[in-house]
């Protein structure tokens, strides 16, 4: 039998894709066109996770339909946990659950008085019109850092999306507007009442120690946490080996999840996700088992 931890680095691609940005946030592509793109890059179940937003899944089920594509109604939400930044994503949620509404409203008042102070900063670097011109890119979905990132692009004041983040956009940096997002005990509970799973996103991406690493696990088991994203779009072996330990320590499903956007961040493709290692209890399956509430 094989190692159950194994994963080459040329593990199979996975079918399955539970992270996935639209237009209702900072993706490129509409819901439509998002699901004609997964089709094609041979996904069979992708879950629509935008920012704070599920606006675009009605026309992503309808495309899902069509496609034979199995869509997953799903969200991306933004936490405040012991003062940094985290991303929830809700699997498998009724978008029109009442507490989850009142949990987006709420998380959609706060990015727009976020972005009109970060419109502010970025005003200051020399783009006028900032918040004008993010919200007419964002076109009535979320405005998000993204959006910023590309108003930065357009101005010459950076060459690409990574840049604009490194220099401009991120903690601690000139246009870095400080938002405190609800905590995960109500986040958690926004995504149970609406019937959903709950996945950390991308595990690697926070700037966190060992023992914050255990808290926040331990305290997003103990608070209903479903799963962790294992495979993600920018995963290399290690990473996913240590996610999965993290998955079989604390109890929780792996997801897969490439967190696709588009062009602006390239490295997370539809489709090109590794798919998960052998011996770790799958979300998807979870989703599935699920079936007929979805
Ligand atoms: P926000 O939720 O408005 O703070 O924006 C966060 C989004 O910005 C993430 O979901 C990514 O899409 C994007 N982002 C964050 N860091 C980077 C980066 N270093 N390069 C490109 N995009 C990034
Ligand atoms: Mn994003
Ligand atoms: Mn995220
Ligand atoms: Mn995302």
């Amino acid at each position: 039998m094989a190692e159950r931890t194994s994963v080459a680095p040329t593990a199979a691609r996975s079918a399955v894709d539970l992270h996935a940005h639209s237009t209702a946030s900072d993706g490129e592509l509409d819901p439509a066109a998002l699901i004609a793109q997964a089709a094609l890059a041979g996904v069979r179940m992708l879950a629509l996770t935008d920012h704070d937003s599920v606006a675009g899944i009605d026309s992503a089920q309808q495309a899902a339909h069509a496609a034979g594509l199995r869509l997953i109604a799903g969200v991306e939400l933004s936490v405040t946990w012991e003062q940094r930044t985290l991303h929830v994503v809700g699997l498998g949620i009724d978008p029109d659950a009442a507490g989850l509404a009142d949990g987006l409203k709420r998380l959609q008042q706060q990015r727009q008085i976020r972005a009109r102070a970060i419109a502010a900063k970025v005003e200051r670097l020399g783009v006028s019109g900032a918040y004008a011109r993010a919200e007419g890119l964002a076109a009535g979905g979320q405005i998000t850092r993204s959006h910023f990132a590309r108003l930065l692009i357009d101005a010459g004041i950076c060459r690409d999306a990574k840049r604009a983040f490194r220099r401009y956009l991120a903690n601690g940096k000139p246009a870095y507007v400080a938002t405190q997002w609800p905590d995960l005990e109500q986040t958690l509970g926004w995504i149970k009442s609406a019937g959903g799973l709950a996945v950390l996103a991308h595990p690697r991406r926070y700037t966190i120690g060992t023992t914050a690493r255990g808290r926040l696990l331990t305290q997003f088991r103990a608070l209903g946490g479903d799963g962790i994203e294992v495979c993600c779009g920018t995963s290399d072996a290690a990473e996913i080996q240590t996610s999965a330990g993290e998955a079989r320590e604390y109890g929780l499903a792996g997801s897969v999840a490439s967190d696709f956007h588009g062009r602006l961040q390239p490295w997370n493709r539809l489709g090109g996700v590794a798919a998960l290692p052998q011996g770790i209890a799958s979300i998807a399956e979870r989703l599935d088992a699920c079936r007929a509430r979805y």
